[in-house]
């Protein structure tokens, strides 16, 4: 029996169904043939925000910045970083909080760059400030992903 995971399309939204055997062989996306992990954070606006925090049955950590924000610029290319070791285990998205204010207050950003990890559309935790790559990718794997 092989059990499938539920991944959502970084380019096209597309929930592509794929066993979880395979999920290591560079799948691409059934709907628009894109690859499904390309060791980029996804960026979400509020129209996709939803789909991909439910829909997606790996966790998702999301990164919630503004381009105002230098610690928010000096992790970004470590978040970037952290998606390349983390993928495809984990999906990594940002949510630009100057451009998406409903998502940063829904989700009571208070302070940024926040991280919060997501599991079925849930929030497990969040953790506020800064990091280098090794310390997301160890936060991240320490949440049982
Ligand atoms: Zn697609």
């Amino acid at each position: 029996m092989t059990e499938a995971l539920h991944i959502v399309c970084p380019h096209c939204d597309a929930v592509n169904r794929i066993p979880a055997g395979r999920i290591d062989d560079r799948p691409r996306c059934g709907g628009c043939h894109e690859p499904l992990f390309t060791a980029r954070p996804v960026k979400l606006i509020a129209a996709r925000f939803h789909a991909h925090i439910t829909r997606n049955d790996i966790p998702v950590v999301v990164d919630f910045w503004a381009p105002w924000c230098g610690p928010c610029k000096t992790m970004a290319p470590r978040f970037v970083q952290a998606a390349g070791e983390l993928e495809p285990r984990v999906r990594l998205a940002k949510v630009n909080t100057e451009t998406e204010p409903a998502l940063g207050a829904q989700l009571a950003i208070r302070s940024i760059p926040t991280l919060v990890l997501f599991k079925g559309g849930r929030e497990v935790t969040r953790q506020p400030g800064a990091m280098a790559t090794a310390d997301i990718v160890r936060w991240v794997r320490t949440q049982g992903t």
